[in-house]
């Protein structure tokens, strides 16, 4: 296999997580008595520009189920991270109504209903159609297309070219990292911006996020490689923010590579502690593997203590980190015996792979288990207070990542 984007060859390896179904193909009771798709779930590192990569194993398009589509508006504190984005940018810039704004995967208009309030023109691009359906009902225009080289170039052919181009969770996603980017060159104006927000792997391989790897989730991203793909195309990364959502997030600003913007001491520092961290050499990828292997044992050996003491155990949070590490441990219902999740589309239905019943929030309460393992590590804080009477009455909670917390 070559690398995605520099076209070297691939030898390195950097997880081996086996095999796992598509980590959104969640079952209905139906499902149960058919047979399973599985994929490998393998990552490796180019020595060269030092992307990491899922191997390829299957065309995107299947993978992407709009039954189960992810609606961003459902999180109370992503949609306070989108406003206090669109007020910082929007003051940055100093963008106004004679501005254009694109966002893509605008998903259900979560972030682009800021710049509609603010009467700044703005357009997403949402090729999943029950989350487009949401935004146009806010006023916003959705073109339902995956975005590239093709689009970026009919939109500025339309007149349509960005002040500001924002991507959210999305770079990481694409399985063609280069087109991608060559669409955000064809799109960006003169003097435009470009913003995109990613998981970092240098926290990804700190904090042994292993759980964050699911075969819709292409590249793993530090700032030197951005840095690179961005020049590549003519596009050059000129600031830097580290964010803590996803347990830790670039976000990078970029522009034409001749863009007269000076490019900040906040770029430059965190080049230099990636690669302090060791980023560009093969030694700490390589060890990544015995790292998740200890944290799937120690998240497994709990269960299985648990079951033997005869304490009762539940999960919280059927998102698809967790799909990730049950299936790693090949955690099945007998030690987990139900999953709960306030998502309406998730309820009544089975985990993939490991095929533990969904349940409503509220029978988590009812049930009272000696244990709660919160599976989406990163909102534990804001589980923990939604569950705060279980807790008063002796209810302990279980992460799993960096390390196995009992609290
Ligand atoms: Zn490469």
């Amino acid at each position: 296999m070559k690398c995605r984007h520099c076209g070297s060859a691939l030898r390195c390896d950097f997880l081996d997580l086996g095999f796992a179904p598509p980590s959104n193909a969640y079952l209905a009771a139906e499902d149960l008595s058919r047979a399973e798709v599985y994929f490998p779930l393998r990552l490796k590192v180019c020595e060269e520009c030092w992307l990491v990569q899922t191997e390829d194993y299957a065309s995107a398009e299947s993978l992407f189920s709009p039954e189960y589509a992810y609606f961003s508006s459902a999180s109370t504190s992503w949609l306070a991270h989108a406003a206090r984005y669109v007020e910082m940018i929007s003051g940055r810039l100093g963008l106004g109504k004679d501005s254009m704004v694109i966002e893509v995967a605008s998903n259900d208009g979560y972030l682009l209903k800021n710049f509609v309030a603010a009467g700044i023109p703005c357009l997403g691009v949402e090729p999943t159609d029950s989350t487009a359906d949401a935004a146009e009902k806010l006023g916003i225009p959705v073109l339902r297309e995956f975005f590239g080289e093709a689009l970026g170039k009919r939109l500025a052919g339309e007149g349509n070219s960005a002040d500001l181009i924002l991507g959210n969770n999305v770079y990481a996603h694409v399985p063609d990292i280069n087109d991608f980017t060559k669409g955000i060159k064809a799109v960006l104006k003169v003097g435009g911006t470009v913003t995109l927000e990613f998981p970092h792997v240098m926290r990804l391989i700190e904090q042994n996020q292993f759980d964050t790897v699911y075969h819709e989730h292409f590249s793993y991203l530090s700032l030197f490689t951005v840095g690179k793909i961005f020049e590549s195309v003519g596009l050059r990364v000129f600031d830097v923010e580290e964010l803590p959502t996803h347990g830790g997030s670039l976000r990078v600003y970029g522009c034409h590579t001749g863009d007269p913007r000076q490019t900040t001491d906040a770029v430059t520092a965190l080049l230099a502690e990636e690669e302090m961290r060791g980023l560009r050499s093969a030694a700490v990828y390589a060890d990544f593997q015995v790292k998740a292997e200890k944290v799937k044992n120690d998240a497994l050996a709990f269960l299985i203590e648990a079951k033997r003491a005869g304490k009762t155990v539940a999960a919280y949070g059927a998102a698809a980190k967790g799909n990730t590490l049950l299936n790693f441990a090949g955690v099945k219902p007998d030690l987990l015996p139900f999953v709960c999740d306030a998502a309406a589309s998730k309820q009544n239905k089975f985990m993939p792979g490991s095929h533990i019943p969904i349940l409503h929030p509220d029978v988590i309460s009812e049930r009272r288990p000696d244990y709660v393992m919160i599976l989406p590590w990163n909102i534990a804080t804001e589980v923990r207070q939604q569950l705060a009477a279980l807790a008063e009455q002796g209810t302990k909670f279980v992460t799993a990542v960096p390390d196995l917390k009992i609290q």
